[in-house]
C-alpha cells in the first residue's frame, strides 16, 4: 500500500477530537474500508470511482468494532459495546448458543433508532478449515440418492399497478390496506414538513418524524413481500417473471416515485433469494414478448392499450382478464426459457 499506510488513527485524535468517542477497532475498519477504496480504485479505476469524502453530517451512521478480550458481551436483552458500555437492545433474532460474536455493527438511522448487526461464527465451523468444509459438503452430496422425478410446478406473474402482481392462476397479490393508509399518512407529514422554517427547532423535529414513518413503512412492506414470497415459494419450484425497466416505466407512465417505490424488485430479489434455497429458479423473460397483447388462442391484439381490464378477443371470442393473460404468456415464455437452457 506504501506511503498511505504510514498513519494511524491515533494521530488524528489531537486535531478531531470525536474520534476519541469510538474504540480503536472502529477506527481501524475506517482505516481498511478506506485502504481497500484507494486499492480498489488503483486495481480497476473504470470500476471503483475514486473514493468520496464523508461529510459528518450527510453520510451513513454507522461503525464496526470487533470482538477483543471481554470488550463486547451479549447477555439477555444488553449488549456491552466498547466504551458504549452495557446499552439496552431488543434482539430480533436468537444467536445459537454454538455461535461466537465476530464483530458488531452499529448503525444510527435518520429517525435516531438504533440497529446493530451482530457477526457471529459457529465454533464448530470456526475449528475447521475452509478446503475440509467444501469436502465435507461435497461427501454429502454424493451420498444422498438421486431424487426421483418430480414435476416441476411452476407460475409466471405480472407486475400491475394498482395491485402488487397478478399470477397466472389468477391469484392477486395487493398492497394491504394499511400500507396504503401508512403512506398517506407520510404523504401528509412531508407536506407538513415542507411548510417548517428550514432549520428550525420545528424543522428538526418533523424532518425526524418523517424519517421514523419511512423507514417503518419499509419494514412493513418489507415484511409483508417476505410473507408472499414464503408462500409462493412454499407452492411453486420456477416462477418466470418480466425483466422491467422500472426507471423507464416509471417515466413512461408518469407515475409519482411513491407508485413505482412498492418495490417490485427487491420482492423479486427475496423470492429469487427463497426460491434458490430449495433448488427452484426465478426465471426472468425478455421484456419484447408482447405478453399483455397476445391471447391464449395466439392472435396478437394492436387495440389493447393500458388501462383496459377485461379483453374479448376478437377472433376466439374468449373474454378474460389482462393482468392474469399476461401472467399466463410470462408463465409461457418461462417455460420456453428454461427448454432452451
Ligand atoms: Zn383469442
Amino acid at each position: 500500500m506504501g506511503e498511505y499506510d504510514q498513519h494511524t488513527p491515533a494521530e488524528y485524535k489531537a486535531r478531531f477530537p470525536y474520534l476519541k468517542e469510538v474504540d480503536s477497532f472502529a477506527l481501524l475498519n475506517a482505516q481498511l474500508d478506506v485502504e481497500n477504496a484507494f486499492a480498489n480504485h488503483r486495481k480497476n479505476p473504470g470500476h471503483f470511482g475514486y473514493p468520496n469524502f464523508r461529510a459528518k453530517h450527510f453520510s451513513k451512521k454507522s461503525y464496526t468494532t470487533n470482538i477483543s478480550h471481554n470488550n463486547i458481551e451479549l447477555s439477555a436483552n444488553y449488549l456491552k459495546l466498547p466504551k458504549a458500555g452495557w446499552l439496552k437492545l431488543r434482539l430480533h433474532r436468537q444467536i445459537p448458543a454454538d455461535a461466537a460474536i465476530k464483530s458488531v455493527t452499529v448503525t444510527e438511522m435518520p429517525s435516531d433508532a438504533v440497529y446493530v448487526s451482530i457477526l457471529t461464527e459457529r465454533m464448530e465451523k470456526a475449528k475447521k478449515g475452509f478446503y475440509e468444509e467444501i469436502a465435507e459438503e461435497a461427501e454429502t452430496v454424493k451420498a444422498k440418492p438421486s431424487e426421483p422425478f418430480r414435476t416441476l410446478r411452476a407460475v409466471g406473474l405480472d407486475y400491475s399497478s394498482p395491485h402488487f402482481f397478478v399470477s397466472s392462476d389468477g391469484y392477486v397479490a395487493d398492497m394491504p390496506h394499511w400500507y396504503r393508509l401508512a403512506e398517506e399518512r407520510l404523504a401528509l407529514e412531508q407536506q407538513r414538513l415542507s411548510r417548517k422554517v428550514k432549520g428550525s427547532k420545528n424543522n428538526q423535529k418533523q424532518k425526524r418524524k418523517v424519517a421514523k414513518l419511512h423507514e417503518h413503512i419499509a419494514a412493513q412492506r418489507r415484511d409483508w413481500q417476505e410473507k408472499e414470497a414464503t408462500k409462493l415459494a412454499a407452492r411453486y419450484d420456477v416462477v418466470a417473471v418480466e425483466s422491467l425497466d422500472f426507471h423507464g416505466l416509471s417515466q413512461a407512465l408518469r407515475f409519482g416515485k411513491s407508485t413505482m417505490d412498492n418495490g417490485f424488485g427487491q420482492f423479486l430479489s427475496i423470492l429469487e433469494r427463497k426460491l434458490n434455497a430449495k433448488g427452484g429458479a426465478l426465471v426472468r423473460i425478455s421484456r419484447c414478448e408482447p405478453t399483455s397483447k397476445t391471447c391464449q388462442c395466439g392472435y396478437v391484439n394492436p387495440d389493447i392499450v393500458l388501462g383496459m381490464q377485461t379483453i374479448e378477443c376478437p377472433v376466439c371470442g374468449r373474454i378474460y382478464d389482462r393482468d392474469q393473460n399476461a401472467a399466463l404468456n410470462i408463465l409461457k415464455a418461462g417455460v420456453r426459457t428454461l427448454m432452451r437452457k
